[in-house]
Parts: C-alpha cells; sequence; structure tokens
C-alpha cells in the first residue's frame, strides 16, 4: 500500500468497519512480516515528576501544585532494573518530566550502573536536554531515547508547548542530534489534541516516514484537568469537522499507519491507549500494528504522582502484578514475550 498524504487522510477518515478491517488486517501482517511475532517488553521507570515546562497537556507540568514531587534515588532506579531483569526484560527507559536536577553527570552514573551490572538496553526520555548532555549520555553507554514531536503544526505546538523564556523548542533538531549521535531514536504524536487537523496529523504520519524513526509511540490526549487544555467545555475548534478526535479508534488508525509506512520500527502499544480501553486496548494496539510494550517498573508509592493524564492504566499495580498481566495479555492473542534488547533489526532506508 503507497500512502501518500490523501490516502492517509482518507484512512484517517474512513468509518467503514469493513474497510477498516483491511486496515487492521494489512497492518497486522506486515507487522508479522517485517517484526515477527515477538512482542518486546521495555521496563518503564518513572524516575522524576520535577519539570520545569509548562505544557498544555501534561499535568506534571510546572505550574500544577496539587501534586507531590519526587525524584528517585538512584539506588531506588537500581532497585527497579533488578525488577526488570528478574522479570526477563530486554530493556529499561527511564523517563521523567524536564528536570534540571537530574544533572549530565548524575545520569550518565546511573546508565553506567546500569550498563556495568547488567545487559539490558537503556532508553532515556528526559526530555530537552543539551547537546552536552545527549553526548555524555550516550558515551555513558546509552542506546536508544524517546522525544515525540507531539504534532508537527508549528502554530499548534507553539501553543500547547511554550518554550523556556529565552530558548526555542525545536525537537526535529534534537530528534536529528540523537541520530548522529548514534541513538536509536523514538518520537511520536498525540492524537485528537484540541486543534490538531486531519490535514496535520497526515503530515505527522509521512514525517515518521521521512524522518526514519526507529521507535514510534502514539497515544491518545487524555485531557487533565490541572492544565489549559484540561477544560471539558468543548471549544468551536473542537467541534469543526477538521479536528481530529481523541478516541481509541482514531489511535489505532493513527497506529496501523505508523506500522504501514515504517514497517520495521518498533511501535508500542500504549498505556494512554490502554487507559481508554483497559479490558482490551493493548491486546487490539497489538494487534493493528505494534510490537511492543511497556510495563511500569516505577514503585507504586511514585506511580500516582506521575500523572501527566488521568485514570492512566495500570496504577494501582505492583512491577510483579503489571508483568503477570503483560504476559497474560501478550499469550492470549497467540504472541510470543521477545527476549533479549529488541532493537531495531532491519537495516534504516537509504535517506
Ligand atoms: N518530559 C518528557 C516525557 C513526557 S511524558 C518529554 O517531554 O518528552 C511522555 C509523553 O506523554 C509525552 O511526550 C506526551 O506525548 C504524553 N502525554 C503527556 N500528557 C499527556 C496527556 N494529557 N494525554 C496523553 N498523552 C500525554
Amino acid at each position: 500500500m503507497r500512502l501518500d498524504k490523501d490516502t492517509i487522510i482518507g484512512w484517517l477518515r474512513e468509518a467503514d468497519e469493513a474497510r477498516l478491517a483491511e486496515l487492521w488486517r494489512e497492518a497486522d501482517r506486515v507487522r508479522r512480516e517485517r517484526v515477527g511475532d515477538d512482542v518486546h517488553l521495555r521496563g518503564l521507570v518513572e524516575i522524576s515528576n520535577h519539570c520545569v515546562r509548562r505544557c498544555g497537556y501534561c499535568g506534571i507540568r510546572a505550574d500544577n501544585r496539587k501534586i507531590a514531587r519526587y525524584r528517585m534515588t538512584s539506588d531506588e532506579i537500581m532497585g527497579c532494573v533488578r525488577e526488570a531483569m528478574v522479570f526477563g526484560y530486554g530493556t529499561v527507559v527511564l523517563q521523567s518530566g524536564e528536570d534540571h536536577g537530574l544533572t549530565r553527570d548524575w545520569i550518565a552514573d546511573v546508565v553506567r550502573r546500569i550498563k556495568g551490572e547488567t545487559e539490558l538496553a537503556v532508553t532515556l526520555s528526559l526530555g530537552e536536554r543539551s547537546d552536552e548532555d545527549l553526548e555524555v549520555w550516550r558515551a555513558a553507554g546509552t542506546d536508544r531515547y524517546l522525544l515525540r514531536f507531539e504534532t508537527s503544526d508549528r502554530e499548534l505546538y507553539g501553543r500547547i508547548h511554550p518554550p523556556l523564556p529565552g530558548r526555542g523548542s525545536d525537537r526535529f533538531a534534537i530528534l536529528d542530534r540523537l541520530g548522529s549521535l548514534g541513538y536509536e531514536v523514538g518520537s511520536g504524536v498525540m492524537v485528537g489534541i484540541p486543534g490538531q487537523t486531519y490535514e496535520s496529523l497526515a503530515r505527522d504520519i509521512e514525517l515518521f516516514r521521512s524522518l526514519d524513526l526507529d521507535m514510534i509511540g502514539v497515544g491518545p490526549f487524555i485531557p487533565h484537568p490541572e492544565t489549559p487544555l484540561g477544560s471539558t467545555e468543548p471549544s468551536p475548534a473542537l467541534l469543526s469537522d477538521e479536528q481530529v478526535p481523541n478516541t481509541e479508534e482514531m489511535t489505532y488508525k493513527v497506529v496501523a499507519l505508523a506500522r504501514l509506512v515504517c514497517p520495521g520500527s518498533n511501535i508500542p502499544s500504549t498505556t494512554a491507549l490502554a487507559t481508554l480501553n483497559k479490558a482490551h486496548g493493548r491486546e487490539l494496539g497489538l494487534m493493528r500494528g505494534a510490537n511492543v510494550v511497556m510495563p511500569n517498573l516505577t514503585p507504586p508509592r511514585y506511580r500516582a504522582s506521575y500523572e501527566i493524564y488521568p485514570a492512566k492504566a495500570c496504577i494501582d499495580e505492583t512491577a510483579r502484578t503489571c508483568h503477570i498481566c503483560m504476559h497474560g495479555r501478550i499469550a492470549s492473542i497467540g504472541r510470543r514475550v521477545g527476549r533479549g534488547p529488541g532493537g531495531r533489526k532491519h537495516a534504516k532506508s537509504p535517506s
């Protein structure tokens, strides 16, 4: 299926169930052919919810005074890393708000400790950090970095993601930098941001292809009441025919299209998706293009405070119950748990 922008828009607007079943089938076929039946598990550790940014969508933004802020110690992080080993995961993902209390050297030490004591791949997702930070963390052994561009519509991005005073926010420049430092690079978008049009979401999907991403994470936008975008009153823009809805089905469409434009990429079935459909969201994501899940290893006492959006799936679980639950879900759809780090398998396409 050759997908140009108009074809992508056609799929995003498709409402016919039989036609959509074709899209799911095709995404599942390409997934099986290109990355196989293994579902890779990445243990997620939410290491800090401190954040200097004021993103309009995110519940851990600096202005939210209603959450208790925490920053894990390196021993606490290593405790989670050991659990990842016990559970047979191939990767740990350290994620946080944009927290400059997590200094360059401290993160580099944590990465070196993990690489020294385990065989795990290490992924960082710590927001927009300096070239020097990224360079030092790569040299310390970090394998991958996740930074979603959220939307390619510059005007919308500027509105929902104000830069720090006196600095720009160019996530595409950072993605480029990560690639040249030799990271496997992950990015992605939220689906159904207020003001996001079909046209711009189709451009996002085309960008997945031209950026040749190693990993693509997409989830529905979920309003958080303590944020500027959290109002439940629909604005006139939301009622327009151009507005992408933040629904479960729209998210599956984007997962499936991401698989078709980037057949060899690692694509997670995300927690935000599981939040919209706690019973079957993970499985349906995996059956419509995804090949990765990220079980949560964050210690239970911190989980509720990493509230980027409300009613997050798995909030009351422990690492062990998440682990058992994910295994059950993967087996229930006839797939198997991948072994090893599960990096990108296929050579990058020539650019
Ligand atoms: N500070 C890091 C990690 C942020 S959390 C960063 O900015 O990269 C990871 C992702 O969660 C974000 O990139 C965003 O796409 C998603 N997210 C944040 N708030 C959300 C919300 N209200 N609904 C859905 N997804 C959200």
